[in-house]
């Protein structure tokens, strides 16, 4: 089978997995880190307009080929900030105030922003403490320039999927409950985004079930 067969079938697999559990609106964010522009190429043909990147340098260069909606859901690094913002216009994860206070100075152009949350209050995969995020989210509300979309989150692999999204629902209804604008809800990736949708999220990052499985070193 050749790419653009493969990556359509797999494609409209996901979409259908999607459709069959949504009842409320979801965007796919495809992450395409590790593979090639020519596979955005032919999924941007296909009519993707969502991709996701978790390194500076692979958006940069894909995005240039590319136009479309960038995503950025990796670790930031304030020395790739400058970089990032301007192919990005979609960050999820921001965990840390000194990243918003940096982007405020440096952003070419407004940015729709997650806040990441750390559903084990640990580091391991990133995520501000959920009792952090309200202080994030005011410094983001105060700005005039870019927008607060909601959370996002990585849940922990020693986690049962299950909780931690059910966890994650009730961290963002709450959160809301503040923020009433920030009703996106960005969690679910190949292995768990039709579980992710059934606890509310609006935003799902599929790469692997949709390009394949990255070899590791990447
Ligand atoms: C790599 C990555 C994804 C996509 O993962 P798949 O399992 O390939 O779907 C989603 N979100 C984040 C934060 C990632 O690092």
């Amino acid at each position: 089978m050749n790419r653009k067969a493969e990556l359509e079938e797999n494609l409209r697999e996901v979409k259908n997995k999607i459709a069959s559990v949504a009842d409320h609106e979801v965007v796919l964010v495809v992450v395409t880190k590790s593979f090639p522009a020519s596979d955005v190429e032919i999924l941007s043909q296909l009519g993707v307009c969502d991709f996701g990147e978790n390194r500076d340098s692979e958006g940069a260069e894909k995005s240039k080929v590319v136009p479309a909606t960038w995503h950025f859901q990796g670790q930031i690094q304030s020395n790739k900030l400058k970089s990032i913002t301007s192919w990005a216009s979609v960050i999820h994860s921001l965990d840390e105030l000194r990243h918003f206070e940096l982007i405020e100075k440096i952003a070419p152009h407004p940015l729709s922003i997650f806040l990441q949350v750390s559903l084990d209050g640990a580091h391991h995969r990133g995520g501000a403490k959920s009792e952090d995020l309200y202080e994030l989210a005011r410094a983001i509300e105060n700005s005039s320039k870019h927008r607060l979309s909601g959370i996002m989150s990585v849940p922990p692999l020693s986690m049962d999927p299950a909780r931690a999204y059910e966890q994650l629902q009730q961290i963002h209804m709450e959160f809301m409950r503040e923020f009433p604008g920030a009703t996106g809800l960005s969690a679910g990736m190949s292995g768990d985004y039709e579980m992710a949708i059934s606890y509310g999220a609006t935003h799902v990052r599929v790469g692997s079930s949709i390009l394949g499985s990255r070899s590791p070193q990447r």
